[in-house]
């Protein structure tokens, strides 16, 4: 066998230690799914094996869960069969795991599991199909279904098993959020049946084996009943509470998440043969659905290969970063030195007054108080990783760095002349990025004395939780810095995308269409509330008069003064400028920093619309019938969406996959669409197009489609078919 070393001790146990070949972490590949069923065959028939243990040969963990790659090209699969025998086939490859995993736990022989490190989906799965559990208490430990995170549903008895272990409220929560649970958090909730100290797993599996165990799962024992079933309270909370709670959270974007209710509601009321047929149906149903197959591919695949470093340019030896300095401790300042020092990092910050540089420190101090006082992190931990961070107002410290992070106020000359001082005391190979939210790169880079190593880092806010990083190349820029950048991002745990130089870069640009149609919507008189759901419906995080006001109000004043400066005669008011204008100048609200916006931030309660809005622009439309929620929705996720192909056009972006996880990453664009390319993908450009038309005409040229996408829509290309693949990295 392949992928397990399987072997019979003394006493006839069975040990199968799970270990594919070259690989870090184990997955249920095809080849797996060979090698599994004979060794269920060899438990079950040879009568020497008392009993049996699966382990694993990996110091990652037991199993990471299917192989996801496999699964997405199974989605693709053209084939020229009926769509009866199709799906006859989709249900016969996806219930095989069922039917093995059931043959398992039905075998005759106890079987335990023995889990020293991670369980996640499918390998958690196979661990429930077994008799007996035993956990390493290893702090890396987790066991969770995280499917419906690419939204999927598990498909090998996770949504049957779980609830008939702990119950349907808890599997319910557990399997809609697909957070994991710690060794201790899951004995506690009953699907681990015991915590031992790490490496002492097979041990401890192999001794209730020898002590006569049960090979019977408890729901195939007569009169075994499921806690919370559905004419319980537990039930009635866990299916009506939860489904109304459901609409809530996802308007019913995520199919995945209603088929996981579906999956336990139906699937507890029968015996556990008919209830693994049920969840494979939905199952099959659930991968079928568009929202699947692009979420599988910008949330799974795309932000692994983005986490490995897929746009980083070959040949360009690994670059070790050891000392960063970062220039300006404010607000990003502050979270960057966290990060830094957090991945372990040694980190200079400066600021004009020491002052100011401690007070950049104390954030991460905050931070790591947190961290100790929930558990997360040990004292001693907490005060390594703050020693990391030396606060200074001296640019000698900036010696010996690899990369600078400069996060001074957005403004040209001052960046300019910290970009001299730092650049004084770096050596020849080290990289000056910029955390410049807009400005042009190239333009920055002028102050420079070495353009080649010199780059836009753009991170987002609050950095500590936001895993993006937009890498702006200026026209200089060498592949060696490019290189070198992407190291950086990934030694501190986040994800690179690569674009070109422009005003707003991708992700700025794209943002300000979105803010910009809530506030055309607004001056149309709509009512705020409506453009606020509407947008949430259309699975956006926040909507845009909410957003506007956490980019602060004042400033898009200021940039819409910049731009008309710049402009000139070209500038074309919009109705949008006099309200801003007045919210700005006249009535001194300036969005969440001063307490006043769009909405009002009382103290002590949930921020709220402000009702003096309407007088501002009166409230023309009030309701909010279907049609006009269907045209709402596609003006707020169709008007990013068009402003992200003008970028492939100009240059801008390079790749359909930094496009999609970009979006998604930098400001929550909707992920079942997979993202602002995956959208129009998904929606057809053709039939993209002749939307987009309709809207122009309706509401203006900003809906017209470029030339990019008419040429597109002609040639029947799709932005994976035409910018997937190594566009980026050649481009660098
Ligand atoms: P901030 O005002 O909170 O911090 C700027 C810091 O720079 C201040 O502590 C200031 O004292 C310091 N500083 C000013 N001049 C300096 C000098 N000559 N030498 C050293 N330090 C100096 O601003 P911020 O929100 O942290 O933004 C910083 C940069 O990051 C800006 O370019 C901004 O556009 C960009 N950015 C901001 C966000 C955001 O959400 N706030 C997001 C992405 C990028």
């Amino acid at each position: 066998m392949e992928n397990f070393k399987v072997e019979v001790d003394g006493d006839g146990i069975l040990v199968a230690t799970f270990d594919v070949p070259g690989r870090s972490m184990n997955t249920i590949t095809a080849g797996v799914m060979k090698e599994l069923p004979a060794i269920v065959e060899r438990i079950k028939s040879d009568a020497a094996i008392k009993g049996a243990v699966l382990t694993s040969g990996k110091a990652s963990g037991f199993c990471a869960g299917a192989d996801l790659g496999e699964m997405d090209s199974r989605a693709a699969a053209q084939d020229t069969r009926s769509a009866e025998e199709k799906l006859q086939a989709a249900f016969d490859s996806s219930f095989a795991m069922n039917k093995m995993l059931r043959g398992m736990e039905t075998c005759g022989k106890p079987i335990a599991c023995a889990l020293e490190g991670l369980a996640l989906g499918g390998g958690l799965e196979i661990a429930l199909a077994c008799h007996y559990r035993v956990a390493a208490d290893n702090p890396k430990s987790q066991f969770g279904l995280p499917e419906s995170k690419v939204g999927l549903l598990p498909g090998a008895g996770g949504t049957q098993r779980l609830p008939r272990l702990i119950g349907v409220q808890n599997a319910a929560m557990m399997i809609l959020q697909g957070e994991p649970k710690s060794p201790t958090e899951a004995k506690a909730l009953g699907f681990v049946h015991e915590v031992v100290e790490p490496g002492d797993t097979l041990r401890a599996a192999k001794k209730w084996l020898k002590g006569s165990p049960n090979a019977v799962q408890p729901w195939d024992v007569k009169g075994y009943r499921v806690k919370d079933g559905p004419y319980s309270p537990g039930g009635g909370m866990a299916f009506v509470g939860g489904t109304a709670m459901l609409m809530k959270q996802t308007y019913g974007n995520y199919p995945a998440q209603k088929h996981i209710l579906s999956c336990l509601y139906e699937g507890i009321q029968v015996p556990m043969d008919a209830a693994l047929r049920i969840e494979t149906r939905y199952f099959v149903k659930t991968l079928q659905t568009p929202q699947a197959r692009a979420m599988i591919r910008s949330l799974f695949l795309s932000m692994q290969e983005l986490s490995k470093g897929a746009n980083r340019p070959q040949g360009v030896d690994k670059y070790e970063i050891r000392k960063v300095a970062v220039i300006g401790a404010g607000f990003m300042g502050a979270g960057v030195a966290y990060v830094q020092a957090m991945a372990g990092v040694e980190t200079v910050l400066i600021d004009t007054t020491q002052e100011a540089a401690e007070k950049g420190k104390d954030y991460s101090k905050k931070l790591l108080d947190k961290r100790v006082s929930r558990g997360k992190m040990t004292q001693e931990k907490a005060d390594a990783v703050l020693a990391l961070i030396k606060p200074t107002t001296s640019y000698d410290d900036v010696k010996g760095a690899d990369f600078v992070v400069e996060a001074v106020f957005e403004n040209r000359e001052i960046k300019a002349e910290v970009t001299k001082k730092a650049e004084a005391q770096l050596g020849p190979n080290a990289v000056f990025g910029s955390n410049t939210s807009t400005l042009p790169i190239t333009g920055l880079a002028e102050a420079s004395e070495r353009p080649a190593n010199f780059i836009g880092v753009h991170f987002f806010s609050p950095v500590d939780k936001m895993g993006l990083v937009e890498l702006i190349l200026g026209k200089q820029t060498t592949k060696e810095t490019v290189a070198k950048a992407i190291d950086y991002v990934l030694k501190i745990k986040k994800t690179p995308i690569v674009v070109n130089d422009s005003r707003g870069f991708y992700t700025s640009r794209i943002v300000g269409t979105f803010i910009g149609e809530g506030l055309a919507m607004l001056s149309e008189g709509i009512a705020p509330a409506i453009i606020e759901n509407v947008a949430k419906q259309a699975g956006m995080p926040v909507g845009p008069l909410s957003l506007n006001d956490e980019v602060a109000l004042d400033l898009s004043c200021k940039i819409r003064e910049q731009t008309k400066r710049d402009l000139g005669d070209k500038y074309r008011a919009s109705p949008i400028d006099p309200i801003i204008e007045k919210m700005v100048v006249e009535l001194k609200r300036h969005g969440r920093k001063n307490g006043k916006g769009f909405y009002d931030y009382p103290a002590d309660r949930k921020k709220k619309l402000w009702p003096g809005i309407v007088d501002l622009v009166p409230t023309k439309i009030a309701e909010c019938p279907p049609e006009l929620k269907t045209e709402l929705a596609r003006r707020i996720l169709y008007i990013q969406s068009l402003e992200t192909a003008r970028c492939f056009e100009e240059g801008i972006l390079m790749e359909a996959r930094d496009a999609d996880i970009g979006s998604i990453l930098g400001w929550g664009f909707a992920p079942y669409t997979g993202g602002t390319a995956s959208l129009i993908d998904g929606v057809g450009v053709r039939k993209f197009v002749e939307q987009c038309d309709a809207l122009a005409d309706k509401y203006g040229d900003r809906f017209k489609p470029n030339a990019l996408l008419r040429e597109m829509a002609q040639t029947g290309e799709t932005f994976y078919s035409r910018f997937g693949g190594e566009k980026a990295k050649k481009a660098a």
